[in-house]
């Protein structure tokens, strides 16, 4: 059995008071949700700080990226995974479509930052999915397999145990155009069928396939009954720590 992970990524939203006081609004919130794993990615600024204010609690903190480097040094603006692991996350959000868009993100660069997060012991959750046009176009699943090919490779099966999987389709992000349960079990069926065919059988039954896009408490249960659908990677509802409650809360 996998078990589900709800993941919040605040992106740039939330200055450190607004975050502590949106953590520790949540902490009580979800306290008895025992049937998924909790995960909160907040900015840089205010990942230590709500990292030790959740101390003790179900609730995991993520950094939203990760530099390329793993060594220390002249690497103006960026942050290494063990600077992250340093200010208490335990994972981190790789290859945002936002960052592939918009910052130019390649798929080496994705490999190479999910190399950093493994080697240092963060869990990566890697992002994957197409655009409209390419869905339009029907290459919605060669874009996605393109992606996890490059931005996998040379994995061993020790570092699987620490990658998680979000399908992201873009022209569901922020849109408030979810994907249905069915095009999205689509996808997570084609995707673990290539962890399948790349690590094989039992690597591919563990993964943890996060759905991402328009999530919100009133979808999030009709998502979650998809087989493949392992759990949900949520922005805008995120922010709200009712609203994301009652994402953890799908289960009535
Ligand atoms: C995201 O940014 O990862 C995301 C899924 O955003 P939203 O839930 O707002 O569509």
């Amino acid at each position: 059995m996998r078990k589900p992970v709800i993941a919040g990524n605040w992106k740039m939203y939330k200055l450190i008071g607004d975050a502590v006081s949106t953590a520790l609004a949540l902490r009580p919130l979800v306290s008895n949700a025992n049937h998924c794993e909790i995960v909160i990615a907040p900015p840089f600024t205010a990942l230590k700080v709500v990292a030790d204010r959740l101390e003790g609690s179900n609730i995991q903190v993520a950094g939203q990226d990760c530099a390329t480097e793993t060594k220390h040094g002249a690497h103006t603006g960026e942050i290494a995974a063990n600077m992250l692991l340093d200010a208490g996350a335990t994972h981190v959000i790789i290859g945002h479509s936002e960052r592939r868009q918009h910052y130019c993100e390649s798929d080496t660069f994705v490999q190479r930052k999910i190399q950093a997060a493994v080697a240092t012991g963060l869990t990566a959750i890697m992002c994957v999915g197409e655009s409209l046009a390419q869905r339009e176009a029907g290459t919605a699943e060669s874009v996605v397999k393109g992606q996890l090919n490059g931005g996998l490779r040379g994995l061993t099966a020790t570092d699987l145990n620490r990658i998680m999987i979000a399908y992201e389709p873009v022209w569901a992000i922020g849109t408030g155009r979810t994907a249905t349960p069915d095009q999205a079990q689509e996808m997570h069926s084609f995707v673990r069928g290539i962890f399948n065919e790349k690590f094989g059988g039992e690597a591919s039954e563990r993964l943890r396939i996060l759905y991402g896009g328009s999530v919100k408490p009133d979808n999030i249960a009709s998502l979650m009954t998809a087989p493949d659908i392992d759990g949900a990677l949520v922005g805008g509802a995120s922010l709200d720590a009712e609203s994301f409650a009652g994402i953890v809360h799908y289960n009535g």
